[in-house]
This record gives structure tokens, C-alpha cells and sequence, in this order.
């Protein structure tokens, strides 16, 4: 028999009937290699127009792919064009889970690179299609695809999901993969082909009440958005391209008027001795909105992916002297373009001057309701994003929603303000113009040197933190604050800036940050669960930025029953209900 290639798993796993049409479609490969594979699903995926609306693909690996390999042996220009693709995507690709980004997000490979049997436990999804080893000797006796590991790969089949192995390996393995539900087919045909098809049918019911357990994609519908800043606005992208039609209503006439008016952020990741959730959410999020700014803003003018320099002038737990940190994966973004670009995607309609005032579920509907108690829209799923007014809502509609005073009640968000001090470069001191470095500076706070802005580029120091139970001090001691921050991350800079802060010469802008209680997101299901249409997006904290597009997509995955972007532990971190054993 041939040693089978790409195309013989392709043609095994991938049937146009099983894909055409679907929302979303889900593949594991437990061995991604030189992404072989992959490749030939996407070209498959390319040419044909009855593909399915989303076509996630995760790839398992030992060691991170190694591109050079890649291009080897690709006679058609279309898949070295993917390779090309793949590659451009592929800095920083280390220990965990990748997510990248192709065809306008209607792609999504998730690389995850690791151990075998703790990438497998990572995973909370429904495949549609799995690939096993193409390499027969994975599936020897003794070697990798033993009882638990293939019970693992079982958990992650919705049933009907086909398993694509070599005979060989299927042989070796048949009575395992039949202990674990999967039915082999009868060799009938003349000529055997080299690689077969499974299907998963246990003769048991799949129980999805288990801790755990991934809950069953929600049919694509309608779902009203509230609040229009980074939160909602990736929300509703993130769901639109899925199918979904999306209302995004908010209190201002325009979107992005709340903390995502902020002139320019930095989006960088968070650098911990131990590598806390935190920086590896970061890391995370950092890729996902660089793919997005990259495919929906112009560079130079509303993002630019510089690079940052990480300097530790004392404090935050490093010794002065410590050296800086170059993140080349880093730079700075305009929330409010990038609000606005989210907003513009097909599915997507934004409502201004709806002040959602109450909620109320009525024969499997959400209503969102205005002051006067009346319906403004209404939907199968609402998600609240209005950082740091979903507490005085939800206390406004326990009463009619018993469910929901629970969350109310606790002091889970908090308001912490902050001020963001400004200038044109014309307007500031050559000696200061010449100091400004090419890229953005963070540490004890940050600079933006060069924002252009519709008079010209600006500089932007920031930024101050107004703890909520002290009386403000005012915009001149948030100036000064920014100063002596400056003067400790670029003192070269901060000397001739100096007399601009003490003439009010610098420009501000003041905003208010949600925060948790332990300084990251909540995402997930208010009230009774997952299915009950009411969820929560919230408390982007001062990285909203970073973080917004990575909370959409984790909210978006456990909606679909889809791949998350991040291991599933890591994914818990976020999760609205993460005190709870129940939680993810
Ligand atoms: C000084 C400062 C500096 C910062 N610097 C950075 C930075 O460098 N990098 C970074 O990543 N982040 C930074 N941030 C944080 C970032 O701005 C936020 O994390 C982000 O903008 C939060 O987005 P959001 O959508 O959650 O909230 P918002 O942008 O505040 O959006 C919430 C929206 O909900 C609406 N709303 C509220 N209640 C209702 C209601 N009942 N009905 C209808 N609509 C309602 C509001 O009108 C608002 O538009 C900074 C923040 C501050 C304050």
C-alpha cells in the first residue's frame, strides 16, 4: 500500500457535504508538523463556495513548527502563498496555545505546542474533524496513542466526527478507539485506501453536565450588545463574523465615548517574574489585536506596531538597573478607530443615545428596556459591556430578574480614573523633540512619542491612578504625577518638558478605567448559565486594548462550542464565575 500523503487525510476527514453551509467548522490535528495538513484543509476550504462561515483548525505540536521546513515540497504556488501567510504570523511562537488569523478571521489556526496529553486536557471544544498521526509508529504499542489518550481525544468529538487514520494505525488501534466510541468501517472495497474514515457514534449518551464539559454551540441568531467602547464593539465583531446580527446600543450619541476615547494606548504585553495569568492573557491578546489593527486600520496613522521598550527605573518588584525589554510584538493603538472599524463590520448596527435601564426575559427573549420601562430591542442573547454601568443596571433589574441581584450585590467593579497628559510636537521645545524616542516607552507609566493627531503628532505621558475613595486633586496634580513618572522612565525627556507642565501648557484627557476585584476580565454567563442569553463582558481594567479582542473571542468560542485562543485554564482566569468549580 502507498504511504498516504496530505491529500489522502483530506479527502477522509473533509466531506463538502458534512461542512457546506455550517456556521463553523472544527478540526484537531493531533500532529500539525510542516503544517501539510493544514494547508490542504485551507486550499480545500478556499475553493469551495459552499465552505463553512468560520473554519477553525487546531494543530498539535511537540516543538513550535519550524518554518523553513515548510515550503519544501509545495509545487502549488497557492499553498506556498499560505506558507507565506503562516509565516508572517509566526513570531514569539513558544511553550502554549497561538491563535492566528487568516481570511479576514474566517480562518483561525490555534497552534498549541506542548505535551501531547496536557494540549488534549487544554482543549474545550467540539471537533467535526480529527486527524490522527499520520506517523504509524505514534501508534505502536507503548507509544503515544494509549487508552487515556485516546479517551481524551473522544471527549473533544461531537458525535458523527469523523477520525481520519492510517489503516495501519487503525488496525493497531481498533480496539481502543471502539472502547472509546469510535465505529470502524467494514473493509469491502477492492483496492483499501491508506487512510480510513471513523466515525464517533458511543452507544452511550454524551453527558454535558460534568465540570468541564463543552456546552453545545447556541444556534447563530440575534444578540443586543450594551455599550459601544472596545468591549462591546469586539464582541460584536467577533460574533457578527460568525453570523451572528448584532445591535450594539449605547448611552452617547457615538461609539467610543467612554474610556475608549482615550487619544492612543499602548498595547503591550505584561512582563511578571513568574509568568501569571496576566502575561500570558496578555501575550495573547497582544497577537490578536495586532491581526486586527493590521487587517482593519491604517497604519502610521490609527495603529502602528513599533515595538516597545520595557524599562525598569526601579520599583514594580526589579532592581534599578535592571536591563530593558524590547517587545517586538507590541505598539499602539486608537481605540476609538479601531471601536469604529469593529462597529462597520457586516452584521454589526450601532444605536446611540439608548440608555439601557433595565432587562427583562419574556418567552426566551431579552428585552432591553429604556428609563419609561419600554422595549428598545430585543434578542435571543444580550451581552452587557458597559464596564462600569453593568453594576447599577443589573441592581436596577434584580427585582423583575431575581437571578441577577446576586452579581449586583458584590462590589466586584470598581471605578479607578486616570489622567493621560498631552502636546502637538509643535507645540513643544526642540530640546524635548530631539530627546523623544522612535518608539513607545513603558515602565513606571509610558510614552507615546509620536500619535498623529488632526493637528499633528502629539506625545502622550500617562498615565495617573485616582483611587475612587480619595478626593481628586485635580488636573494639575495628575500633570505633576505624569511628570515625575516621565522623569523616572526618560529623564532626558522629562527635563525639557518640564517647564511646558508648569506653564499648563499640556493638554489632558481623563477618563475611567473598570476594574476587578482581581484586575482581570469577567466574561461569562450572568444568572443561571451558559443558555440563559445574558452575559457579561466587562472590567477591561487599563488594557482594554490588549485585552478586549481576546475576551471577544473567548466569549464567541464558548458560545460556538469552538477552539479557545487560550489553554482552558488560562481561559478560567477570565471567567465571569471563576470562584465557582462550575466555571469553564
Ligand atoms: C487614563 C487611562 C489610560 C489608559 N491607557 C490605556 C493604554 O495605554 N492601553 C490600554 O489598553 N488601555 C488603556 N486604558 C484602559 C482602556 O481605556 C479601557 O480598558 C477600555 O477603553 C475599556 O473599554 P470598555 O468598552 O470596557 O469601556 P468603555 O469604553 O468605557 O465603554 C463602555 C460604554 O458603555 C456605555 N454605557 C454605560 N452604561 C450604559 C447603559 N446603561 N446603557 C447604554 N450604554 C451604557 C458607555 O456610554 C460607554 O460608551 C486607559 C484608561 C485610562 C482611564
Amino acid at each position: 500500500m502507498a504511504e498516504p500523503d496530505a491529500s489522502d487525510f483530506l479527502r477522509a476527514a473533509v466531506s463538502p457535504a458534512a461542512w457546506a453551509g455550517q456556521n463553523a467548522w472544527r478540526c484537531l490535528d493531533t500532529a500539525f508538523g510542516n503544517g501539510q495538513q493544514f494547508f490542504a484543509v485551507w486550499d480545500a476550504w478556499c475553493r469551495d463556495e459552499h465552505r463553512p462561515r468560520v473554519l477553525h483548525y487546531v494543530g498539535l505540536c511537540a516543538e513550535p513548527p519550524r518554518f523553513d521546513d515548510f515550503a519544501q515540497g509545495m509545487a502549488q504556488p497557492a499553498l506556498r502563498g499560505f506558507v507565506a501567510q503562516l509565516r508572517q504570523q509566526s513570531l514569539d511562537l513558544g511553550a502554549g496555545f497561538h491563535r492566528l488569523s487568516f481570511e479576514n478571521g474566517h480562518l483561525l489556526l490555534t497552534l498549541c505546542i506542548g505535551d501531547l496529553s496536557s494540549l488534549l486536557r487544554e482543549q474545550r471544544f467540539q471537533a467535526d474533524a480529527l486527524l490522527l498521526d499520520p506517523d504509524p509508529a505514534m501508534a505502536a504499542p507503548g507509544s503515544r496513542w494509549d487508552l487515556w489518550r485516546v479517551k481524551a481525544l473522544a471527549r473533544l468529538a461531537c458525535r458523527g466526527a469523523v477520525l481520519a487514520l492510517r489503516r495501519d494505525t487503525a488496525v493497531l488501534l481498533r480496539p481502543v478507539l471502539q472502547q472509546c466510541g469510535f465505529v470502524m468501517p467494514e473493509n469491502r472495497g477492492p483496492e483499501p485506501s491508506a487512510v480510513i474514515r471513523a466515525e464517533f457514534h458511543p452507544a452511550w449518551a454524551l453527558k454535558s453536565s460534568r465540570p468541564g464539559a463543552v456546552t453545545p454551540a447556541l444556534p447563530v441568531s440575534r444578540c443586543v450588545v450594551v455599550g459601544a467602547g472596545l468591549a462591546g464593539a469586539s464582541v460584536a465583531a467577533a460574533l457578527a463574523r460568525r453570523g451572528w446580527q448584532v445591535l450594539v446600543l449605547d448611552a452617547s450619541p457615538s461609539p467610543a465615548q467612554g474610556a475608549s476615547s482615550l487619544p492612543a494606548g499602548l498595547v503591550v504585553p505584561h512582563v511578571s517574574v513568574d509568568d501569571c495569568s496576566l502575561s500570558r492573557l496578555s501575550r495573547a491578546g497582544v497577537r490578536l489585536v495586532l491581526q486586527q489593527a493590521q487587517a482593519l486600520l491604517l497604519r502610521g496613522q490609527d495603529w502602528d506596531g513599533t515595538g516597545v521598550e520595557q524599562r525598569y527605573p526601579g520599583g514594580n518588584g526589579h532592581a534599578p538597573g535592571t536591563p530593558a525589554l524590547w517587545h517586538a510584538q507590541a505598539g499602539w493603538v486608537k481605540p476609538a478607530s479601531l471601536v469604529r472599524a469593529w462597529l462597520a463590520q457586516p452584521g454589526v448596527r450601532f444605536q446611540g443615545g439608548c440608555t439601557v435601564a433595565g432587562l427583562q426575559r419574556h418567552h426566551g427573549l431579552w428585552h432591553v428596556l429604556d428609563a419609561a420601562g419600554q422595549s428598545m430591542a430585543c434578542a435571543e442573547q444580550v451581552v452587557l459591556a458597559n464596564a462600569i454601568g453593568v453594576a447599577p443596571l443589573l441592581a436596577a433589574c434584580s427585582a423583575a430578574e431575581p437571578g441577577l441581584d446576586t452579581f449586583a450585590r458584590q462590589p466586584t467593579l470598581t471605578k479607578v480614573d486616570g489622567q493621560v497628559s498631552w502636546a502637538l510636537h509643535n507645540d513643544s521645545p526642540a530640546l524635548a523633540l530631539s530627546q523623544l524616542p522612535d518608539f513607545p516607552v513603558n515602565g513606571a507609566g509610558s510614552l507615546l512619542p509620536r500619535v498623529p493627531m488632526p493637528s499633528g503628532p502629539a506625545w502622550l505621558a500617562g498615565a495617573t491612578y485616582q483611587p475612587n475613595d480619595e478626593p481628586d486633586p485635580g488636573e494639575q496634580a495628575h500633570h505633576g504625577a505624569n511628570l515625575a513618572r516621565l522623569a523616572r522612565l526618560l529623564p532626558v525627556l522629562a527635563e525639557p518638558l518640564a517647564p511646558m507642565f508648569a506653564s499648563g501648557q499640556v493638554q489632558a484627557w481623563r477618563g475611567s478605567r473598570c476594574v476587578s476585584g482581581d484586575r482581570l476580565p469577567l466574561v461569562g454567563p450572568l444568572g443561571t448559565g451558559v443558555d440563559q442569553g445574558l452575559w457579561l463582558c466587562a472590567a477591561m481594567g487599563s488594557r482594554g486594548l490588549t485585552l478586549a479582542a481576546l475576551c471577544a473571542e473567548v466569549l464567541a468560542a464558548r458560545w460556538g462550542a469552538e477552539p479557545l485562543p487560550v489553554e482552558a485554564s488560562l481561559a478560567r482566569a477570565l471567567a465571569a464565575d471563576r470562584g465557582k468549580p462550575s466555571a469553564l
